[in-house]
């Protein structure tokens, strides 16, 4: 039997990765500098900002 005794608990940190560019949200208009994942080109008019995010979260 093999044993690793290399440090061990090695876990890597999942990172969000953040997608810079310039868009606007589609229910307020503003603008949207930052997301976090990569738009789909064919979607942008369905982009929300972090407001409307919130709002839409919180509208149940
Ligand atoms: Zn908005």
């Amino acid at each position: 039997m093999f044993q690793d005794n290399n440090g061990g608990g090695y876990s890597p940190k999942p990172q969000r990765q953040m997608f810079q560019g310039n868009w606007k949200c589609g229910t307020c208009n503003g603008e949207i500098t930052q997301l976090p994942f990569e738009p789909d080109p064919s979607r942008l008019g369905t982009l929300l900002c972090r407001d409307c995010h919130k709002n839409k979260q919180s509208y149940k």
